[in-house]
């Protein structure tokens, strides 16, 4: 049998290498940070990791980390529900139901599993899901393992949503569902309009925060925050694996009888490891971080302001962000690969993307900024933009 499968895989990876489609992974030996150096010993300035705060290689947190496998240990073998529950797990939750004013939380291994988890346990048939074209796919599988109606709206559009939430008037509970930021464009979910709708129409909200939670909004609390709406959504779910250290992990957080219900029912909590106490803990260490200055957010917030300014006064065109997500508009697939490539031979790792991760004739460069940018980082991933961009006649 296997001569057969084997052929069968070789001529699918050949054809995905041919449409160019086909990725590799860059190996790095360094800690994650602003400055990485890769396998062939070069060092560059990393502009696409989800270090939006720069804790990926934070001091107190290796330090909490290290501390908590001298108290908890290692690793837990057991899921939650059996005997796979510290208290180290139960202050986590408690530390972000803080953070977004919400009522309770459920940890899962990743936010991939939040949302994998999560619709299944509360929508029956009788229901209906309204989601976002954009949503990412652990979302669109989650979607998928629940037996709700499905209706889809194009991203952020909000006259397609209301023609949607007309239609979902047929099923008994509706639920609305939106990542808080869009990871390829970096634009918010408009929330205050999503929230009169869904008030409207009678929904519920559920908010994937994993790209907005510690970046968007003041203090770094996300949508909620940006659009004064803390604790007026049913459902927000995130991951420990971007801002908030980077780690592993993810949460689902909002009404507590909903949290209760998860508890009960939801498949990757009842059948998947507990995290590790290592994770929990700095996990814990980093919430109150955050709480106590909001330092790290402001640096962020300077730095995003001061790239997209540059950028668009270099001339480059940058779709409009409320992120620090920065999209740099190129619109030809092989011209974003050119200009990544280059600005690599600059010391400036940046990734392109194009069809079929971005429209076609959409293709941009997604630049990611962190409060671990120095200015002279910045500066120099300017710099490097403008040279290449004019070697290759982008401005
Ligand atoms: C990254 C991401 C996830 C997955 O998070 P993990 O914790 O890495 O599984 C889920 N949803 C959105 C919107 C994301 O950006």
């Amino acid at each position: 049998m296997y001569q057969d499968f084997k052929s069968h895989l070789q001529a699918e990876l050949a054809s995905i290498e041919e449409a160019g489609l086909f990725k590799n992974e860059r190996i790095i030996i360094t800690p994650q940070g602003a400055a990485i150096r890769v396998s062939d010993g070069k060092e560059v300035l990393n502009f696409c990791a989800n270090n939006y705060l720069g804790l990926s290689n934070s001091p107190a947190l290796k330090e909490a980390a290290k501390n908590a496998i001298d108290s908890h240990g290692y690793g837990m073998s057991s899921v939650r529900f059996i005997c796979g529950t510290q208290d180290l797990h139960k202050q986590l939750e408690a530390a972000i139901a803080k953070f977004f004013g919400t009522e309770d939380t459920i940890l899962y291994a990743a936010c991939f599993d939040a949302n994998g988890g999560l619709f299944e346990p509360l929508l029956t048939a009788e229901d209906a899901i309204i989601s976002d074209s954009l949503n990412h796919a652990s979302i669109i599988d989650g979607v998928r393992l629940c037996k709700a109606v499905r209706y889809r709206y194009a991203n952020a559009d909000m006259a397609d949503l209301e023609e949607q939430l007309k239609k979902a008037q047929a099923q008994r509970f509706r639920l609305i569902v939106t990542d808080g930021v869009f990871s390829m464009d970096g634009n918010v979910a408009p929330m205050d309009k999503i929230y009169e709708l869904a008030n409207k129409y009678n929904a519920m909200v559920m908010i994937d925060e994993s790209h907005s939670a510690g970046v968007v909004g003041e203090t770094g609390r996300g949508v909620t925050e940006l659009f004064n709406l803390r604790g007026k959504f049913e459902i927000i779910t995130g991951t420990l694996g971007k801002a908030f250290g980077g780690a592993i992990g993810g949460f689902t957080t909002g009404k507590k009888e909903i949290i209760a219900m998860l508890r009960q029912r939801s498949r990757p909590y009842l059948f998947s490891n507990s995290i590790p106490p290592m994770v929990a803990a700095a996990g814990i260490k980093m919430f109150e971080m955050i709480d106590e200055t909001n330092d790290l957010q402001d640096k962020l917030h300077e730095n995003t302001k001061y790239f997209v300014s540059k950028m668009i006064a270099a001339g480059f065109d940058i779709k409009p962000t409320e992120s620090a997500i920065c999209a740099v508009m190129l619109y030809d697939a092989k011209l974003s690969q050119d200009v990544a490539n280059k600005l690599l031979d600059e010391g400036i790792y940046v990734t392109g993307f194009y069809y079929p991760v971005v429209p076609k004739g959409e293709a941009r460069i997604r630049v990611q900024i962190s409060a671990a940018h120095e200015k002279e980082h910045l500066d120099k991933c300017i710099a490097a933009f403008t040279k290449v961009g004019k070697e290759l006649g982008v401005i």
